[in-house]
């Protein structure tokens, strides 16, 4: 495929932009000696690094898109607290450095500007993916997502800790940009700039379910691990699974570096729906490199629907040549 894609819109040049600030900043923080963690509210950590770089999406935002709507994960309450006044400061400064127009003020705004609803239009953002990963040294991602009339029309992945199986010479620190309908394509991050540089990404050609890769959450809090093991089980597969944190996981998908990943509904918590950012970037570029992505039930993911994928039971993943086998698998195992 001929690379088809308009790098001068201010779409692209926000999308891009980010992502590189993003690696930038989240890299320096996990250098420093520790990295202190929040926990909020739903009992997920959150950092200084997904704070700084929400607000580096904030700022980008009204330089590049100002009528654009942003839903993103955090918000600055916290740092708005008494008790946050100093992270607040911490954050201003690491976003100095990247914007020098940066102050506690507006930093908390650029934050909050991610508070948007989703409409018709509208970009998703989820700064740091993968925060558990983060704080550990595993995988995490900036996922940046546009959304119109409830499809993925453009998604952008940093993923400053991965390394391209297939394009080794990129090094580890990659991103994807894709577009729908002109293809999924992968670059260095510390060399974004020259499209000739870039790749163009594919899933893997793997039929054979005896030979699939599964992908699967390294956080055991995140994983089904009966009914997996026992789709595992239906399908023949031998192998076990790849443990990764974040969307990293579709971008290993998308670059072929493995076949399957799904996210099943555990007895406990059959309610559970995605949230929108946590799968809008990765569905695009998987399904940009040639592979797909539906609910348990094979349908279309549809992002129209809030902050959730409430129409959508948990999620499937594939290359696209055993997406039906696994869909089969996943609803023998759900009767078992
Ligand atoms: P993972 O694939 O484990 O890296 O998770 C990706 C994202 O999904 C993270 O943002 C998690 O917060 C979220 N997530 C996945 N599974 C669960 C779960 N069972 N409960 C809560 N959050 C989850
Ligand atoms: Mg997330």
């Amino acid at each position: 495929m001929e690379f088809k894609i308009d790098l001068k819109t201010p779409e692209a040049q926000f999308a891009l932009e980010l992502i590189q600030f993003a690696a930038e900043l989240s890299c320096r923080i996990r250098n420093e000696t520790s990295v202190k963690s929040i926990i909020k509210p739903d009992h997920s950590p959150v950092t200084l690094a997904d704070m700084g770089i929400q607000a580096i999406a904030g700022a980008l935002m009204e330089q590049y898109l100002p009528e654009a709507v942003l839903v993103a994960e955090e918000d600055a309450d916290y740092l708005q607290t008494p008790e946050g006044a100093d992270d607040l400061e911490k954050v201003t400064g690491y976003v100095h450095s990247f914007l020098p127009h940066a102050r506690p003020g507006r930093v908390a705004q650029w934050i909050n500007l991610g508070r948007g609803k989703p409409c018709g239009s509208f970009w998703t953002l989820d700064p740091i993916d993968g925060t558990k990963g983060f704080l550990r040294g595993g995988q995490y991602v900036t996922a940046l997502a546009l959304i119109r009339d409830g499809q993925v029309v453009m998604a952008a992945l940093g993923c400053p800790e991965l390394e391209f199986q297939a394009h080794k010479a990129l090094g580890k620190g990659v991103g994807t940009f894709a577009v729908r309908g002109r293809g999924c394509w992968g670059f260095s991050l510390d060399d974004i700039e020259d499209p000739k540089r870039w790749v163009r990404l594919e899933v893997s050609k793997c039929s054979m379910m005896n030979e699939a890769r599964v992908l699967d959450s390294f956080e055991t809090g995140h994983r089904v691990d009966g009914k997996t093991q026992r789709v595992r089980e239906i399908l023949g597969i031998q192998q076990s699974p790849i443990m990764m944190d974040s969307l990293a996981k579709q971008v290993v998908l998308a670059s072929g570096g493995a076949e399957i990943f799904f996210r099943a509904l555990s007895a406990k918590n059959p309610g559970r729906r995605e949230k929108i950012w946590d799968v809008a970037a990765g569905a695009l570029a998987v399904e940009e490199a040639g592979g797909r992505v539906t609910d348990l039930e094979g349908r279309e993911l549809d992002f129209g629907a809030g902050i959730t994928l409430a129409r959508n039971p948990g999620l499937v993943a594939t290359n696209g040549f055993l997406h039906e086998s696994v869909l089969h698998a996943l609803r023998e195992a759900g009767k078992s």
